[in-house]
């Protein structure tokens, strides 16, 4: 994304309640100061897609993770033409996501068009690799879920991978999310409207972490009886 300055963007944050400052102050405290369940998309980029959620599901906590407040005061000004209770902002890198929610605390995570990091030696800072799933088993509750969309082939055909090596399953897989039984709910994001008016397939997964069983729960076998 081509990063311009907008003047007054931190101080528009600073400003603007639906950005929440020093989070990891309520890290375990979610839902009793914004209520639950919480879903989050990282890497939201201008907001289109969590302000449409936000509109559609007045029940469900929308929180918003962007790294750049030039990007994330975009969002903030959604919020001035029609401001929504049930979405929220952080100005963070998702990096340290496991400082702000405890396990459980998110029901969902929407990976939409992450940045590809294509070189190798950025394999880390792909939000689908090994290392960020593990960050997002910390948080999710026992049946939340990650789904992710992008048009990048290769970026998808790496998450698949990183998906099976880290011990998730795999609950919906596509190549081509619009001409898919998936496409009924889909809520297209700035990035996916841009791809798929230029005839781009898009790619969509979801998929949740594999729960060792509850030692109580399994018997000598191993075997989850419950
Ligand atoms: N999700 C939006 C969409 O689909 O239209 C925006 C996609 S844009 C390609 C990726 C966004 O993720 C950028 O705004 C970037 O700043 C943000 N981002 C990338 N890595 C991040 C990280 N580690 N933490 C927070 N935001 C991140």
């Amino acid at each position: 994304m081509r990063l311009r300055n907008v003047r007054g963007s931190r101080e528009k944050i600073a400003a603007d309640d639906h950005v929440i400052k020093e989070p990891e102050k309520l890290k375990g405290s979610w839902s009793k100061i914004i209520g639950s369940p919480i879903h989050l998309e990282v890497g939201m980029g201008k907001g289109k897609f969590l302000t449409e959620l936000a509109r559609l599901n007045p029940q469900i906590e929308y929180i918003g993770i962007e790294k750049f407040s030039n990007v994330l005061v975009r969002a903030v000004e959604k919020m001035e033409e029609e401001s929504l209770p049930n979405i929220h902002f952080l100005r963070m890198d998702a990096e340290y996501i496991e400082n702000v929610f405890e396990q459980g605390e998110v029901s969902r995570i929407y990976l939409n068009f992450s940045d590809p990091w294509p070189k190798e030696r950025h394999i880390k800072r792909r939000l689908t690799s090994p290392r960020y799933l593990e960050r997002y088993r910390n948080i999710l509750s026992d049946d939340g879920e990650v789904i992710f969309k992008t048009d990048n082939q290769e970026l998808f055909d790496f998450s698949l991978v990183s998906i099976q090596e880290s011990g998730w399953e795999l609950l919906a897989v596509t190549r081509d999310l619009h001409h898919s039984k998936y496409l009924e709910g889909n809520v297209m994001t700035e990035y996916e409207e841009r791809f798929a008016g230029q005839g781009k397939p898009i790619c969509m997964l979801k998929t949740r972490p594999i729960r060792e069983p509850n030692q109580e729960e399994s018997d000598e076998t191993g075997r989850d009886r419950s």
